[in-house]
């Protein structure tokens, strides 16, 4: 685009997916990450002598960037970690693939970032056919480094993400769960993607760090610049550009209103979380790291329902070590106990691909049906046992519980349950201290575990029902596509047929029902799973005062009825309605 284009700046709302609430105003820092996003123009033949200028200077600043994160990474994780970087700098060194930018310069016209990236995929590729698992690795060396050369001819690089995201509106195609999770600590005002879903495990992040988010926004990253003023409405999903004076003064007051009504729901937060008939509920929090311990304590949580131990993977370039995962999972048991931390085994793959764990994963055409979580783990028993070690290690230091992802049916429940008790034993014959009866729990988040969930009461001790993962496997629906977003259905008659029978099969075995996933965390279904006997509800710590609110309104008979009822309906919106007008005639906070 030429820059001495005249840009319409007048004011356009755009529609996307309310993600994480909140409102912020600010100017964009576009995130471009592929290809598609790559800006392409011709280079006129008297401009490419500047153009190869602007690539050298690129590759330099690269390699020092290379060399001082390998610097940095010998210094606290040793000289072996710090060996990876050495294969980056050789890509930056390599004559062939620097000569081939430049010829592609010569004979194409094109911009250097398109012809740089044009001739590394054609690398990685080249690399990704090659049978030799050692040199097929090599594409992933490529395309890291292939990206910070990228992102430094695009003028982003000097800094990571989380730098320049500061005190900006971040616009991205999409974002990973780690990207987002460095927002929070980066002091980003929002994030705003073209693709995702509510489920989308970035969104979940930015829901516990609180970044204002909306998703789905389609085109938006070819509609912005950097340095737009946009307004973001992380309650509605909405974008606006150029957002006026008047429009600026509005949002200035919803702002306020809820500001007023979260400082309501946290004061209201301080009471029990009782029905009006006097049932107890345990209301618990989902976390990532253990430091989000103290948000379970500012917003009153009884403890931890599911601590998704994959973000200590996600933000480390290599796997942790035992004594890493036994320090993070000692201290998260130790800050709320007596109060249950469960704490999830490894749930990577999915959405969420270790960054430093090319080696790890290979690609897949379905990452959510593939290689992921307890899957990964047996198939990687020495990682799988480093982690079951740490938290039976730490299982002597507060009220912890375990819990298993993505198991499918009783064998792989079994298969799990062995090598616990193989690590049991280990510990048992050094004589280190662990809770002999610590409870082992399931995830229920994939149809046959639902169908047979009669024979894994048997052999577990508690039941967590991972609705995101539920209702993407039971109605087809890719968690992370927004195109068919709005078929993602939490009262789908199916899915309220499975959750009953879920809850009836535990009950009869007498083990307890959590549900954990995003659907816990919406105070419109509150009366509906409690009422379809579900136990506890564990969500994103920010969430947990308007659920509280949710249940101090309500009476457990009623929610009883109004299950009973949504599991006669045909249709999803009906059950939809049954839910929103039971919630509004009940709770008013505005
Ligand atoms: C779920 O699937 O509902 C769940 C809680 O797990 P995750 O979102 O981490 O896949
Ligand atoms: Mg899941």
């Amino acid at each position: 685009m030429p820059t001495d284009e005249i840009r319409d700046t007048t004011e356009t709302t755009l529609p996307g997916i309310a993600a994480s609430p909140g409102i912020a105003h600010g100017q964009v820092f576009l995130h471009l990450q592929s290809d598609l996003e790559l800006p392409a123009h011709e280079i006129e033949p008297a401009r490419r002598p500047e153009e190869t200028a602007r690539f050298e200077r690129a590759l330099l600043a690269t390699r020092q960037q290379v060399q001082k994160i390998k610097a940095e990474v010998e210094k606290n994780l040793g000289a072996d970690e710090a060996r990876i970087f050495d294969a980056h700098l050789l890509v930056l060194e390599d004559q062939a693939l620097i000569g081939e930018t430049l010829r592609e310069l010569e004979t194409s016209g094109h911009n250097i970032e398109r012809c740089f990236h044009r001739v590394a995929q054609r690398y990685i590729q080249a690399f990704e056919n090659i049978e030799d698992e050692y040199l097929r690795e090599r594409a992933g060396d490529i395309r890291d480094v292939a990206q910070r050369l990228l992102q430094n001819l695009l003028g982003q690089s000097a800094q990571s993400l989380g730098e320049m995201a500061r005190a900006h509106i971040v616009v991205a195609g999409d974002l990973s769960p780690s990207e987002a999770a460095g927002l929070d600590r980066s002091g980003a005002l929002a994030f705003v993607t073209d693709s995702g879903s509510k489920t989308s495990h970035a969104v979940i992040v930015a829901r516990s760090m609180r970044v204002p988010a909306v998703v789905g926004a389609r085109d938006l990253t070819t509609r912005v610049r950097n340095g737009d003023w946009v307004l973001v409405d992380g309650y509605e999903g909405h974008v606006i550009l150029h957002p006026t004076q008047q429009t600026l003064f509005r949002y200035g007051k919803i702002q306020l209103e809820k500001k007023n009504i979260e400082l309501r729901l946290l004061e209201a937060s301080r009471q029990p979380a009782v029905t009006l008939d006097g049932v107890t509920v345990a209301l618990r929090a989902n976390i990532e790291q253990a430091g989000e311990t103290r948000l379970v304590r500012d917003y009153n949580g009884d403890g931890v329902g599911l601590y998704r131990t994959e973000f200590l993977f996600l933000s480390s370039p290599r796997v942790p070590t035992e004594e890493e995962q036994y320090a993070a999972y000692r201290s998260a048991a130790e800050a709320l106990a007596p109060a249950p931390v469960v704490i999830r085994t490894l749930d990577l793959g999915g959405d969420k691909p270790m960054p430093g764990g090319a080696h790890l994963f290979a690609r897949e055409a379905n990452p959510f049906l593939g290689h992921r979580a307890v899957r990964f783990c047996l198939d990687q028993p020495a990682i799988f046992k480093n982690q079951l070690r740490a938290i039976l290690r730490a299982s002597a230091h507060g009220n912890v519980h375990l819990m298993y992802p993505m198991i499918s049916g009783r064998e792989e429940l079994a298969r799990a349950n062995a090598v616990l008790a193989e690590c049991r034993a280990e510990l048992l014959a050094k004589g280190v201290a662990f809770n002999p009866a610590m409870p082992v729990g399931t995830m229920i988040e994939i149809p046959s575990a639902a169908m047979t969930a009669d024979l894994l009461a048997q052999d577990c001790d508690f039941f967590s029902i991972g609705t995101n993962d539920l209702i993407q496997y039971l109605l087809a629906i890719d968690r992370v596509n927004d195109r068919i977003a709005h078929l993602y259905e939490p009262t789908h008659p199916a899915v309220l047929r499975t959750l009953h029978r879920i809850v009836t099969e535990a009950h009869r075995r007498n083990i307890k029902v959590s549900v954990c996933g995003e659907m816990a965390g919406d105070p419109v279904y509150a009366a509906l799973l409690l009422g379809l006997g579900v136990d506890e509800l564990s969500m994103s710590p920010p969430l947990l005062p308007v659920v509280k609110y949710a249940v101090r309104a309500l009476k457990m008979t009623d929610a009883r009825k109004l299950a009973e009822d949504a599991l006669q309906l045909t249709g999803a919106k009906e059950a939809q309605l049954l839910c929103e007008n039971f919630y509004r005639a009940r709770v008013s906070v505005d």
